[in-house]
């Protein structure tokens, strides 16, 4: 290959992920009840090694249909952009064949927390319908040292504004718990150039 250039990109769930997938259900009628797996791939994920506790499932607003899932890659793959949500979005993108997730059907994001500056226009332009989390606020930066860099304050209105129905605080607790468990652990905060959040607290 002249210059030695990359010429396609390759991202893959997890192997644990992907061996636990014939036994995850295949409805999820509840938010709870997807949020809760949310939290259990989330905490798993970061213990595992591949990236941090962060995980996401794309599911059909109206049936609880399991259509996609996705956690952080960062790690594991070497991408920055790996995390949970691009990763759940374009999973569904790819079994769906389509590029608009509210093209067709009334589709779901679910993940354990407001999505970061990244995040927040991966989930704009998916076409979703629904975005369910967890939580908002400083709480995760504080706990989990990570940057979720500059999200806009009114974030949610905006979500809003452009058809993205935003539910929040589903097992709001239960989502710090993971991140506590992260934050008190040696596991590796990979903000780029070691970028911290605004806020710190021991
Ligand atoms: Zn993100």
């Amino acid at each position: 290959m002249a210059h030695g250039l990359a010429t396609s990109v390759t991202l893959s769930l997890p192997a644990w992920l992907v061996e636990s997938i014939p036994g995850l259900p295949e409805a999820l009628p509840t938010h709870e009840s997807q949020m809760a797996l949310v939290h259990r791939l989330a905490d798993r994920n970061w213990r595992e090694g591949g990236g941090g506790p962060f995980a996401a499932i794309v599911v059909d607003a109206v049936t609880g249909e399991l259509v996609s899932v996705g956690v952080n890659v960062v790690l594991g793959t070497g991408v920055s952009a790996g995390h949970a949500e691009v990763m759940a979005l374009t999973l569904a993108q790819q079994r769906l064949g389509v590029w608009d997730l509210g093209a067709e059907r009334d589709l779901a994001l679910v993940v354990n927390w407001r999505p970061c500056v990244q995040c927040y226009g991966a989930t704009l332009w998916s076409g979703v319908r629904h975005l369910v989390v967890a939580g908002e606020g400083p709480e995760l930066e504080r706990l989990t040292r990570f940057d979720e860099g500059p999200v806009v304050a009114d974030w949610a209105q905006q979500f809003e504004a452009r058809g993205i129905a935003v539910t929040s605080d589903v097992l709001r607790e239960e989502a710090l718990a993971v991140y506590r468990a992260y934050g008190q652990s040696a596991a590796t905060v990979y903000n780029a150039r070691g970028a911290g959040p605004i806020e710190h607290t021991p």
